[in-house]
Parts: C-alpha cells; structure tokens; sequence
C-alpha cells in the first residue's frame, strides 16, 4: 500500500483581497507568526468614500487586535461628541446637548477617523512590516477550494500558483471567492442613495465633534479626520439617483449642508 502524500502548503494563509478586513487579518496573523500572501487588485487604493469611522467597540477590537497604535500613527484621529443638528432645532441648543461619545466602551474616547485609501494602505504596509508576501496589481485567475486551496494569479513578475492552509476571500462585495465558494449572498433591497465628499481646509469646524441630521428628506452626517478635513454624507430617497449627478454635483451637495 502507497502512504498517502503529505502536501505542504506554500503558505498558511492566502487572502485575496486588500481593503481594510484583508490587511488587518494579514498583519495580525503575520505578526503571530503565520505565513501570509495578501493579494490586492488595485495598484492605489482610491476614495470610495466609505469606511472611516471606526465605531467604539470597533476601536476596542483593534486594540485586542493589536493594531490600534499603528492607526493612531498613521494618523488616526478620535472624535469624542455628536452633535445632533436638524429641522427645527437650534444649533447653539444642539451643541449644548451633544452626546459623549466616551460612554460606549469603558477607556475608548469615541469613534476613531482615519480616511479610507489611508486606512488600506496602512495596514497594507504593516502587513509587509509583519513578514506577509503583499502583492499589488494582481489579477486572480482561479482559485481552487477542498483539501489543497490553491490560487493561480498574475502580477507584474508573471503567472503563480501557490497552495495554502486556508484562502481567506477578503474581496469585497462582489467577491469572486464568494461565489466560487458557493456563498449565497443576502442583502436588503436599497432603500437609500448615501453621497460623500472630503472637505479640506475647515478649520473652524470642532475637530472632535461629529454632527448628524435631517432637514426634510436629506439626512446628513460630518467626521472631521483631523487636520481640518471633514468627510460630509448625504442621503436620499432611491427615486432620487439624479439629485447630485452630472457637473454641478458637488456643489449642489455642499449647497444642501446649507440649508
Ligand atoms: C457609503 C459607505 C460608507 C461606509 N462607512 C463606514 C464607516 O464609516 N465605518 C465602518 O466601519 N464601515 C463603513 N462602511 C462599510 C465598510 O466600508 C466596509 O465594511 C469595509 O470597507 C469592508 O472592508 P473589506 O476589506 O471587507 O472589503 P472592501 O473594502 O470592499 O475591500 C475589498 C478589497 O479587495 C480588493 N479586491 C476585490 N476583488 C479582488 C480580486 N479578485 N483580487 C484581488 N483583490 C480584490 C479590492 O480592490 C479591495 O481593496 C461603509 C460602506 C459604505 C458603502
């Protein structure tokens, strides 16, 4: 009788993917030790306009995770109250009011801000740091799953194929790996349009105070990052994609803040 073959695997971990689930996981398991590849697509990391405020319980796991001090290095900046504005309130009432945003987690000031490529990117580069294979550019060809998981992708320095432990799909929304998986995935029906801008040069705006708020069928959302930039969200009905489209756009956008 043949023995069976023992495979070993390139590496303990594959991820395809990343963002900002895809870097932390690199950085936490090669920092534990583990042999990690992190595939990412992009060659930057471009504003989607989204992810950037790393809720208080959120802050809490990156420190269990260990990567809170590299955030806060790259920049990271807290905001500690809410200011909620809106239809019919006074502002300078709103601002008395404001929310401490230090009351969720016991020795967390409030949510963390950190802008998104950014964000990507530093746990990119500290997944590097920590001894993972990163590899930018890449475009994933195949990946296998069952008892040998394998990814076959090409990047600048050609072809590979290279077999792990376990292939973790890092890949987003869309993800390829999901499907190949078998991963059915749910979600609700879109109810809302959500629009963004990044602001530069508002310094007079309260850098450690977030603001939300309706004003009819507008609801907005301000997060100073610190360094007088602050990220504005808008949404708005479904029915309503044209609202801020074409050239004057954004400065209709502004406009509704304004209101
Ligand atoms: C408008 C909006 C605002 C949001 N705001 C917040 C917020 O303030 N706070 C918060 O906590 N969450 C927020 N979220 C949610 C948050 O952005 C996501 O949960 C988070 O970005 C998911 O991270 P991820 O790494 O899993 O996926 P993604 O961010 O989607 O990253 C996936 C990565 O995989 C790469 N990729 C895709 N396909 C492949 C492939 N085939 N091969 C290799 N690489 C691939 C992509 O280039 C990308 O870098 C927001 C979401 C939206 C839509």
């Amino acid at each position: 009788m043949q023995p069976e073959e023992t495979v070993i695997a390139d590496f303990d971990l594959i991820i395809v993917g990343g963002g900002i689930g895809g870097g932390a996981l690199a950085t936490v398991m090669a920092r534990a030790g583990r042999s990690v590849l992190l595939l990412e697509q992009s060659e930057v990391y471009e504003d989607k306009v989204r992810g950037e405020w790393i809720s208080p319980w959120g802050v809490a796991e990156t420190r269990r995770l260990g990567i809170y001090d590299t955030l806060v290095a790259a920049g990271g900046h807290h905001l500690t109250r809410l200011v909620g504005y809106g239809a019919g309130v006074d502002p300078a009432e709103a601002e008395k009011l404001a929310m401490d945003l230090g009351m969720f987690v016991p020795d967390v000031p409030g949510p963390l801000c950190i802008g998104h490529p950014h964000h990507c990117q530093t746990l990119f580069d500290a997944a590097s740091k920590a001894g993972a294979d990163t590899r930018r550019g890449v475009t994933v060809n195949e990946v296998v799953l069952g008892a040998e998981p394998t990814v076959r992708f090409t990047d600048s320095s050609g072809e590979h194929c290279h077999t792990a432990r376990l292939v973790v799909g890092a890949d987003g929304r869309m993800s390829a790996v999901r499907k190949t998986a078998g991963i059915t995935l749910h979600r609700d029906e879109p109810h809302h349009w959500f629009a963004g801008l990044l602001v530069e040069g508002a310094h007079d705006w309260d850098e450690l105070a977030q603001a939300t708020g309706t004003e009819g069928d507008f609801h907005f959302l301000a997060f100073p990052q610190g360094e007088g930039r602050v990220r504005i969200y808008g949404g708005y009905p479904i029915e309503e994609a044209k609202r801020f489209a074409g050239s004057e756009g954004a400065r209709k956008f502004i406009d509704a803040f304004a209101i």
